[in-house]
């Protein structure tokens, strides 16, 4: 490793450092650079730390001591109260808008609709970040290493959520300017309407997610513009907080099932990495299963992986049969199409780092269409504080898992809502009208033919006494 490490530029007084995720290459390279990929090998970036010298606490309890410090910015943050857990900025430089203030609720309602016994399903509501989305919690550790980078732009590819998360935080701290990259006609109004009056310059490309994804990585290159993907590795040390959290709030005990939507794998990746640190450090001693939950119609990591038999297999992944996959998208104009938009994404940029977490957490992935996300989603909005499209994915997928026998009724499950409810507000009201048209431009065009847990809305005429008969007939 020291020789690999002074190769690269990577002092031995580093406690963190840049690292190959491919074990034959393990290239390492200094925090204060920015890459979103290996020199030598093009394979993704992980930090690495040196914890005997950064030292970590004992116990997770550690971190209750933060509850009462709140008033420092750093520690009512979220994600930073568990800055030991990711060490890669000193105290002063971390960048917080007040992310990671998230709720993790027992709702037994949607228990039973997934077949859990009441008290085991969990819903980690990542919606109540500042913007609205789990992309808080990786924005403001990217935009830290940003701004100790003195990276005057920073750009994106986004469905949307990320967009909104870094216009955010370039509105919030003025530190650099947001220039993010959409799909033409793809993004829903909420998180367009996030951008634009955050005031980050939004360029639309004609293409979709994927397009505007390599195109992003073009300009970021040629413009020497910071790039706030998930490729970008800090922002995946962010992410593990949403397990911490998760842990803190179930007072350390590690449930069995941690179920997660899966679009560009950022989070798979991060919760992976988040758990296998946690027991390498002796801090828990068993690692939950994941389950990583496509959209039907974007669904290569469950191709790849329950169909072609992809695995990480130590490092050794077989490309093989995941180029085989992308000729055959590329020949046959195969392109991701969901209701959910924030995981309609065909090429996830972190595959290998899912296939890694899926093998450290003895993860499985499995894919739910519209039809059921959508009915999920009702569901979750009904027994809890709701969530936008992608994010129902989790609880319908748990509900599928619980189906096939995987996940058992006694099991402790945690789905992660990822997004806010009125992130996309059209896909819920379109699910709950009574105008057929509306209904079917949604959402007829996506395979979706009923909507099984509609709320309607109740049509009167403007006359006392049937309101008051519309109301003693439904309530
Ligand atoms: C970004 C996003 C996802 C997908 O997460 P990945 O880390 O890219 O897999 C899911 N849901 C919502 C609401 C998102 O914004
Ligand atoms: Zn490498």
């Amino acid at each position: 490793m020291l020789q690999t490490a002074e190769k690269h530029n990577v002092t031995a007084t580093d406690l963190a450092f840049q690292r190959c995720i491919n074990p034959q290459c393990g290239a390492t390279y200094e925090t204060h650079s920015v890459r979103t990929s290996c020199d030598r090998c093009g394979d993704l970036l992980d930090i690495a730390y040196d914890w005997d010298r950064a030292g970590v606490p004992d116990s997770l309890s550690y971190f209750e001591q933060m509850w009462s410090q709140r008033t420092n910015p750093v520690r009512f943050s979220g994600v930073w109260r568990f800055h030991e857990l990711l060490p890669f900025a000193s105290q002063n430089e971390l960048v917080t808008v007040g992310e990671g203030q998230t709720l993790l609720q027992q709702a037994n309602e949607v228990a039973k609709y997934v077949g859990l016994n009441e008290g085991q399903l969990h819903l980690q509501y990542e919606g109540m970040n500042p913007s609205g989305s789990f992309k808080d919690n990786g924005m403001c550790a990217a935009v830290t290493h940003a701004k100790m980078m003195n990276a005057k732009r920073a750009a994106c590819a986004s469905t949307g959520n990320t967009s909104a998360s870094l216009a955010l935080y370039c509105s919030a701290t003025q530190a650099m300017k947001a220039v993010i990259f959409i799909g033409s006609g793809k993004i829903s109004y909420g998180k367009l309407s996030q951008a634009l009056d955050y005031g980050a310059l939004t360029i639309q490309i004609a293409g979709d997610f994927d397009d505007a994804m390599i195109r992003v990585r073009q300009v970021a290159q040629e413009l020497g513009i910071y790039l706030v993907n998930s490729v970008n590795p800090f922002r995946l040390e962010g992410q593990k907080t949403v397990m911490y959290r998760v842990l803190e709030a179930l007072r350390w005990e590690v449930p069995d099932w941690i179920v997660v939507p899966g679009g560009n794998l950022g989070n798979s990746s991060a919760f992976g990495k988040a758990f296998h640190e946690l027991k390498q450090h002796g801090l828990i001693d068993r690692i939950p299963r994941l389950a990583v939950i496509n959209a039907g119609g974007a669904d290569t990591l469950y191709e790849l992986v329950e169909r072609r038999g992809v695995r990480w297999n130590g490092g050794n992944v077989n490309m093989e049969p995941i180029v085989s996959y992308n000729d055959h998208m590329d020949r046959e104009g195969i392109r991701a199409d969901t209701i959910a938009s924030a995981i309609e994404i065909n090429r996830p940029v972190n595959l290998k780092k899912c296939l890694r977490a899926l093998e450290w957490m003895d993860g499985v992935v499995r894919q739910t269409d519209d039809q059921e996300i959508l009915d999920a989603k009702a569901k979750i909005g009904a027994g809890g504080f709701g969530c936008e499209p992608a994010s129902a994915a989790s609880v319908a997928g748990a509900r599928l898992l619980r189906r096939e026998g995987v996940i058992a009724p006694s099991d402790k499950v945690v789905c992660i809502l990822t997004g806010h409810e009125l992130k996309d507000p059209t896909a819920t009201v379109a699910y709950h009208t009574t105008d057929q048209e509306l209904f079917n431009k949604t959402l007829g065009s996506r395979g979706v033919t009923k909507a099984s847990h509609a709320n309607r809305a109740v049509a009167v005429p403007n006359d006392l006494d049937d309101i008051i008969k519309a109301i003693q007939l439904y309530s």
